[in-house]
């Protein structure tokens, strides 16, 4: 995941702060993979990652996603979700 990620509550507050990962569960769903009439290959994973990320304001925040197939154009399950757990 490469998209640009800054702490919500901070942003609200206009602060500036790092935001460091506590790790990512997730769902353990089965699924194949699969390659397209025209031989592309497809990775649509259904499985709900939860990513626990603190800021160095202390602010605790969720990230809910789904892995996005290679294929650009292929539409991710849900769009990515950011859950405040803790503002001050
Ligand atoms: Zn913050
Ligand atoms: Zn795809």
């Amino acid at each position: 995941m490469n998209s640009l990620l800054t702490c919500p509550v901070c942003v609200k507050q206009n602060k500036k702060s790092k935001v460091y990962s506590y790790g990512v569960r997730k769902t353990l769903m089965g699924y194949r993979t699969y390659h397209d009439e025209e031989g592309v290959y497809h990775d649509h994973n259904p499985n709900k990652h939860s990513e626990l990320l603190i800021c160095t304001e202390k602010h605790e925040f969720e990230r809910k996603y789904y892995k996005p197939c290679f294929v650009s154009t292929c539409e991710p399950y849900e769009p990515e979700e950011i859950i405040i757990l803790k503002e001050d």
